[in-house]
């Protein structure tokens, strides 16, 4: 698994951060950005899962890959 985040859409409010700080970061103007390439570990995928479901702009995407 592996996320990406659409910065048009993303409006900062960091939820993600906030749940799965192992994931994601955030940038100097507060936008959320996936840490590495954006792979996900195997034992973090339902953290990656519940950040996606909890993304109010629905930013973040699994990369079809
Ligand atoms: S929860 Fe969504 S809109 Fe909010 S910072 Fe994360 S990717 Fe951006």
């Amino acid at each position: 698994m592996r996320l990406t985040i659409d910065s048009d859409k993303c409006q900062g409010h960091n939820r993600c951060y906030a749940l799965a700080p192992e994931l994601f970061d955030v940038d100097d103007y507060g936008s959320a950005l996936v840490i590495g390439d954006g792979t996900v570990p195997p034992e973090l995928v339902a953290k990656a899962r519940l950040a996606i479901a909890n993304c109010p702009e629905f930013a973040i995407a699994e990369a079809g890959d």
